[in-house]
């Protein structure tokens, strides 16, 4: 892989920080290794384990018939480097995510461990912690444990190196599909994996002298990971096992949203990346002329501003990461069309994507994904009654209006509904008001901001930290090239004023007799001065292609409004946006797209 590609280009006035004191601390991981240079991979076992009792009726695809390895076995992990690494496999996730620093291999148990009927730990009241037990005291002197320890920390100068201390590294014990019932008793939540080798504190040593250590909590002599989801896809596994792996990297607790410990991006974030010591942000604290922005996950490129922009340690900051969707693992839109499933399709959700930290400098960090489409109050507005996705009443969640500092993008909402915290499952389709199945929280092609977007304090999302705290920064995405390399300006202070205004919000329109009375919000940039205006833009089924019909001048007031004669017109559907153009004729992206139903509809 070649990461050495020049960064940026057209640079002013920029500082590179050369250490990231608060979030370095978790730099080569704080239980576990993070980074294997100069040293053995972390090499780790993987036994898979079936009970007397398995049904091959629970697994309808195949993928882990009883009795025989899961099919995704012997390509989940590399057991070494020196031929290549394969894609698409744990291996390769951790090299690439590391930018090479983390060498991460593992072999496979030769066979399944078949243990006693489920029923039999059921009814004993045993939990995952007595089965690992059961297979370590079975597997201890049939292969040599000596292969899975290779690391150990040093306490004196706080790091891990590549030095045996007779405790096992890292063994992943996988299961089918155990009953949460009984499996995950004592751990507190039903887990798909969990990284602990059981609730309680055990040792089973080896044949050949090596401890396997069972401790409550994350720890470094936690000899392993165990995985109740062993029916999933690979991905679906790679995902599992690495979040588990990084709680050995981070500690315990989430993020709210995006990387491997907050979910829903597939890959490393910026934060975890910069924590783990992989990569190093730009960090900008004043006007550039221009950024040119590569990849984030191939060429490790972020940008990070500080809050306010020239407090070096600040726990408030923005991350800035351009996705174009070339990297394997960059399935960081999985919503909207895609339904839930990792797509390939590289042009779906690529663009830039802002994380706002409001308290960074420790995991768990306090953080928001900010997505183009905006930030917004959320009420439950109805229920599926009896839903057939569980058998259960499921929230219908509404967008109530902008809401640019403390609202909630489409990906993050999470509403308290019948003592639970609700994702969003349905949502209306403002085209046809009919109610859908939604999966938008897991990212959508709304979500980035591409070509011709603005991120400022008066967009929505704003660049603001809080209401309180009006940021002095923002930026205008002036091109997008082929290879998806984002041309940004960013800007700070007083400049802030020059960049593009943001696209109207709130645009609502209504049918007075042969007319369609449009309004909108009227934009707040100090640019929308004299001569400033906005551009009123109409499609009908007919034409297909939206074109103007005519212009506002801007006024100061709550809402600007305008009238659009369509007594001509025979469609039975119309469809408006609009644009502010400023007085130095710079114009913003669209507003969101309405439809109008005509009195010619039936
Ligand atoms: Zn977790």
């Amino acid at each position: 892989m070649n990461f050495s590609k020049t960064a940026f280009i057209l640079v002013l006035l920029v500082s590179i920080s050369s250490t990231n004191a608060q979030i370095g601390k978790y730099t080569g991981g704080s239980s576990k290794p993070a980074i294997t240079e100069g040293g053995k991979p972390l090499h780790a076992l993987v036994v898979f384990v079936t009970f007397d009792d398995d049904d091959d009726k629970k697994d309808a695809s195949g993928i882990w018939n009883v009795g025989e390895l899961p099919s995704y076995a012997s390509d989940l992990f590399d057991n070494d480097t020196s031929d290549g690494i394969t894609p698409y496999s744990l291996t390769d996730y951790w090299f690439n995510m590391s930018h090479g620093k983390f060498v991460f291999t593992g072999d496979i148990y030769p066979e399944t461990v078949t243990l006693r009927p489920a029923a039999y730990y059921a009814e004993t009241r045993r939990n995952f912690g007595e089965t690992n037990r059961e297979v370590l005291e079975k597997i201890k002197n049939q292969i040599d444990f000596k292969k899975y320890d290779n690391w150990s920390y040093n306490y004196r100068e706080k790091r891990f190196e590549s030095v045996a201390d007779g405790i096992a590294d890292m063994i992943i014990m996988i299961y089918r599909d155990p009953d949460a019932k009984w499996f995950t008793r004592g751990s507190g939540e039903e887990f798909s994996a969990i990284a602990l080798l059981g609730t309680k504190e055990y040792e089973v040593v080896s044949g050949d002298g090596v401890s396997i250590i069972s401790k409550p909590i994350v720890n470094n002599d936690v000899s392993g990971l165990t995985v109740r989801a062993g029916l999933k896809s690979k991905l679906a596994l790679i995902e599992i096992i690495s979040h588990e792996y990084a709680h050995f990297l981070f500690k315990s607790g989430h993020s709210a949203i995006g990387g491997i410990m907050g979910g829903s991006t597939f890959a490393l974030n910026a934060w975890e990346k910069i924590a783990l010591g992989y990569i190093t942000p730009t960090v900008v604290n004043s006007d550039t002329s221009t950024f040119l922005l590569n990849d984030f996950l191939s060429s490790g490129e972020v940008l990070k501003v500080n809050y306010p922009p020239d407090l070096e340690n600040s726990s408030r900051f923005f991350l800035i990461e351009n996705h174009t969707r070339t990297n394997r693992y960059d399935f960081i839109a999985r919503g909207g069309e895609a339904n839930g499933r990792y797509t390939l399709d590289g042009d779906y959700g690529k663009g830039i994507y802002v994380y706002k930290y409001s308290s960074g400098n420790h995991y768990p960090p306090k953080v928001n994904l900010l997505t183009a489409d905006g930030l917004w109050k959320w009420n439950i507005t109805d229920t599926v009654k009896n839903s057939s996705l569980c058998g259960c009443d499921v929230p219908i969640f509404t967008r109530i209006g902008p809401d640019k500092d403390n609202g909630k993008s489409d990906r993050e909402i999470k509403i308290y509904f019948n003592k639970a915290l609700w994702d969003m499952w349905y949502d209306i389709d403002p085209f046809t008001g009919e109610l859908t199945l939604s999966r938008d929280n897991m990212g959508d092609e709304y979500d980035a901001f591409t070509e011709g977007m603005v991120f400022s304090q008066w967009s929505n999302p704003s660049s603001n930290i809080s209401k309180q705290r009006t940021s002095f920064f923002g930026f205008y995405i002036n091109e997008i090239s082929e290879e998806g390399v984002v041309n940004l300006e960013l800007k700070f202070n007083d400049s802030t004023k020059f960049l593009p205004p943001a696209s109207p919000e709130e645009l609502e329109g209504s049918i007075i007799d042969e007319q369609v009375l449009l309004s909108w919000q009227t934009n707040k940039e100090p640019s929308m001065k004299e001569g400033s205006k906005y551009i009123v833009y109409r499609k009908t089924e007919e034409d297909n292609k939206f074109s103007e019909v005519g212009t506002v001048p801007h006024i100061v007031s709550a809402k600007t409004e305008f009238k659009d004669d369509i007594e001509d017109i025979e469609s039975k559907v119309i469809y408006y946006m609009i644009k502010a153009q400023n007085s130095e004729g710079r114009t913003s992206s669209a507003s969101q797209i309405i439809r109008i139903k005509t009195n010619n509809s039936d």
